[in-house]
């Protein structure tokens, strides 16, 4: 692209934090009382993540990778153990099923809400299942009542979900247990960092007994996937705008859903409860025109998932995931976006159509 070129709108990135003095302040605070490392900031943020959900259990880790790594690890899953997971989803999912010599098995998914189809599962569980890993994909609950129908062990992935609810009840609170990612692109972050949430204190306990190596009488594997003081200090913050986040999340998406329905577009779910962690779009024009239109003007545009897994694996039988990763786009949707930005992204997008 021409480098000189001056945007109209200026550069519109596709994803961006909203960090401020108040995150600011934290770090200072944490960097001048020389406890930078894991200490009781990390444990802080525990508390107010478990309060936040209303009561169960957290570990805060490294990653959202880190924390599937760990969950699988405390589950007793190993060996020849099958996990169900979705193909349109990121390799995180599959790297954290082979860490622990898994065996991972993909399934397709269900095209309105971009989430594993149940029915789909059905067909790829056997008696070595293990686990499903659930992740509610851009912000929007997948089937999970169907899904505990199987009655197999069900980690949410709520990465990028954190704060959004199923039938009431929030995200991360409903499988035998959750992680979520606090990664610079999601919808809160401390950088990197992750976290492990659920009922089961044991699981937990063993999950916080795994993520530090240091200073056991008794050795075992373990690894080195402690959150900093630092991490924990702006998370901490970061949480307590959770809310404002999502509600300014949900106006953008309304403002795009007022606009984009006049137009032969399939639009996301209107879903209580969704957080619109993205807002995908599925033009019927060929969406390399849209995604060149766009870009040409500074907007960030992109496929919402880079690979689907089954292409990185080459096997078939995924059309659902095929088809969504051929037609499907992602506009820019987070807190910082102005009303003015969002209506720039609305005129280039429909003028693209
Ligand atoms: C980002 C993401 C992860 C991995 O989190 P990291 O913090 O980047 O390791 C896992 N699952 C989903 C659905 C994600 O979006």
């Amino acid at each position: 692209m021409d480098e000189s070129k001056t945007h109209l709108s200026g550069t519109i990135p596709h994803s961006r934090p909203l960090i401020g003095r108040t995150e600011a302040s934290a770090v200072a605070n944490i960097l001048q009382s020389g406890q930078i490392a894991q200490g009781s900031e990390v444990h802080r943020f525990e508390d107010d993540f478990v309060r936040y959900l209303g009561g169960g259990y957290a570990a805060a880790v490294s990653s959202g990778t880190a924390a599937l790594h760990l969950v699988l690890a405390a589950m007793g899953i190993g060996e020849g153990d099958e996990v169900v997971m979705p193909s349109f989803v990121c390799t995180a999912l599959l790297n954290a099923v082979n860490y622990v010599g898994g065996v991972p098995v993909l399934a397709d998914i269900d095209p309105a809400s971009y989430n594993l189809s149940p029915s789909d599962v059905e067909k790829r569980l056997s008696p070595r299942t293990k686990a499903i890993i659930a992740p509610h994909m851009f912000g929007g609950a997948v089937d999970m009542k169907s899904l505990s129908k199987f009655g197999i062990p069900m980690i949410e992935d709520c990465a990028q979900s954190v704060g959004g609810d199923y039938r009431g009840r929030p995200l991360g609170t409903i499988g035998a247990a959750s992680i979520f990612s606090f990664y610079a692109t999601k919808v809160i972050t401390s950088g990197e960092g992750g976290m492990v949430y659920s009922s089961d204190k044991g699981l937990i306990d063993r999950v916080r007994d795994l993520r530090d190596y240091d200073g056991r009488q008794d050795y075992k594997v373990r690894f080195n996937y402690k959150m900093t003081d630092v991490q924990a200090a702006i998370a901490r913050v970061q949480l307590s705008k959770l809310e404002a986040f999502i509600e300014r999340r949900r106006n953008i998406a309304l403002q795009y859903f007022d606009e984009l329905t006049a137009f032969k577009l399939k639009l996301p779910e209107q879903k209580k409860g969704h957080i619109y962690y993205r807002f995908l779009i599925q033009p019927e024009a060929n969406i390399e025109m849209v995604l060149r239109a766009m870009t040409a003007e500074g907007v960030g545009i992109a496929r919402p998932v880079n690979k689907p897994l089954h292409r990185y694996l080459g096997t078939e039988g995924f059309p659902e995931t095929e088809m969504a990763w051929e037609r499907t786009l992602s506009v820019p949707i987070y807190p910082s976006l102005t009303d003015n930005q969002v209506q720039t992204i609305l005129k280039i997008l429909t003028k693209s159509l």
